[in-house]
């Protein structure tokens, strides 16, 4: 059971020496309550204490890290069931199947394919996190040798995939610099697995059809001295699964029980593609920690992990660029001007369309907090003193020659007032950004 912020402040030393960084012991025994501290930010918390606080002031939901060379991929230590409440702390890993049974040609192509999966967007990198290695020959020198392939070749995250313990183990001899997740312990072999993965230090997934199960057996393999596990609620239908999901994470976070306090993962295989990523994204959104699939073409990724890159913001945060001058292509003294506000969607809409025009311009990223055209003019935060400022700030007129500003279409209201405060002519671009490449074609030339 979880300990109140009094029952916890009863264990603290009560010497309010702020090294902690907090005010007061008080205040920090009802941040530990809420897990919003950590214990060991008090330096002088006794032995005694810590027994008792430790497993209390355990994250509901547990940390697991797996280790790439340098790369380390974390899941779990969430605190909220719904992203409003506060924000996911650690985006959903996704990762994508490679068997070990292809023969050499095809599966060092796909494995290329796999590494090679990341693109930009938004002005962030985004990408996949982890390569599953499948033992579908059950052959245990097929494993081994696939799994060193790609333990030596990929910079991703590992998992290795088999039932079988001997298999296991000669996998996890070859895997280098990686710290892989073992998937996965079921009723059958659990005692084996753990052992496994006590001796190599590895997290282990832990797979049954059933919630109860699951928490029978996460208990058995604590016992067996291991801790860092992820659940795998193994279901084929979509609403059994993510039924599973939202209990699993219910239980962890509103009911603090621990023998469900882990994170889960799924495993999305279905004919079609499309289908693929549809089912994939439904668990990312509810409450998936890992979703492994077998598509891999980019066209089939990118939406997958645009759906992560929304969801895993801050939403108390809007994600912003730094309000400047930003110059696009080899934009000189006679460019087009354009401005917009620093809300990185819009932005980098923008820019991209600017891009696509060939014409080399200048976008000035007017600080309007992170919020778009619109939200920001009906809010007060874009009007003509703002812009006025932006420009002020950015030396727009040591570097622009001509007194011509292009404003978004949706704020063409502001023009008079523009005008005034400039002494610029004030051209009303297009509405939508898909329209700038013909707008500057046409009015720029
Ligand atoms: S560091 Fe420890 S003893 Fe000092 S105020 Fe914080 S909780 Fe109290």
């Amino acid at each position: 059971m979880a300990l109140t912020g009094l029952e916890i402040f009863k264990l603290l030393p009560k010497t309010n020496c702020k090294k902690c960084g907090r005010p007061t012991c008080l205040a920090f025994a009802m941040q530990l309550a809420q897990k919003k501290a950590n214990l060991t930010d008090c330096p002088d918390v006794s032995e005694e204490a810590k027994n008792v606080l430790g497993a209390a002031s355990a994250p509901p939901i547990k940390l697991i890290t797996l280790k790439a060379g340098e790369k380390i991929f974390k899941v779990g230590e969430e605190t909220v069931l719904y992203r409003h409440e506060e924000k996911f702390h650690n985006p959903t890993g996704v990762g994508v199947t490679i068997r070990d049974d292809l023969d050499g040609g095809a599966f060092s192509e796909r494995l290329k394919k796999i590494d090679g999966l990341k693109f930009t967007r938004v002005g962030t990198e985004i990408g996949i996190d982890i390569i599953a290695v499948q033992n579908m020959s059950k052959n245990v020198e097929k494993f081994s040798s696939a799994t060193k392939m790609v333990a030596d070749n990929s910079h991703l995250a590992l998992i290795l995939m088999s039932d079988s313990v001997e298999n296991m183990r000669s996998a996890l001899d070859v895997c280098g610099n990686k710290r892989p997740l073992l998937w996965s312990a079921n009723a059958q072999n659990y005692e084996g697995m753990a052992r496994l993965a006590k001796e190599k230090n590895c997290p282990l997934i832990v797979s049954a059809p059933r919630l109860e199960e699951l928490a029978d057996l996460t208990e058995k393999i604590k016992s067996l001295g291991v801790s860092e596990m992820i659940l795998d609620y193994n279901s084929a239908r979509l609403k059994d699964v993510l039924q599973g999901l939202t209990k699993v994470r219910r239980a962890a976070l509103k009911k603090n029980f621990r023998p469900l306090g882990f994170s889960t993962i799924t495993y999305v295989k279905e004919n079609d593609g499309y289908q693929e990523i549809i089912k994939a994204s439904t668990y990312l959104a509810k409450y998936a920690g890992i979703v492994v699939l077998d598509v891999c073409e980019p066209w089939q990724i990118m939406p997958l992990l645009t759906v992560r890159q929304n969801i895993f913001t801050d939403p108390q945060k809007p994600v912003q660029v730094e309000p400047k001058l930003y110059q696009v292509g080899q934009a000189n003294e006679n460019s087009p001007l354009l401005f917009t506000t620093n809300f990185s969607l819009t932005y980098y809409t923008v820019e991209g369309e600017v891009e696509a025009s060939r014409t080399p311009a200048y976008i000035l990223a007017v600080d309007t907090e992170g919020t778009s055209v619109l939200t920001a003019y009906s809010g007060d935060k874009l009007n003509e003193k703002v812009v006025a400022k932006a420009m002020a700030n950015a030396k727009v007129e040591e570097k622009i020659k001509h007194k011509k500003l292009i404003i978004p279409g949706l704020v063409a209201v502001m023009t008079a007032k523009l005008k005034e405060e400039l002494g610029w002519e004030i051209l009303v671009g297009p509405k939508e950004a898909s329209g700038i490449p013909s707008y500057l074609r046409s009015t720029w030339s």
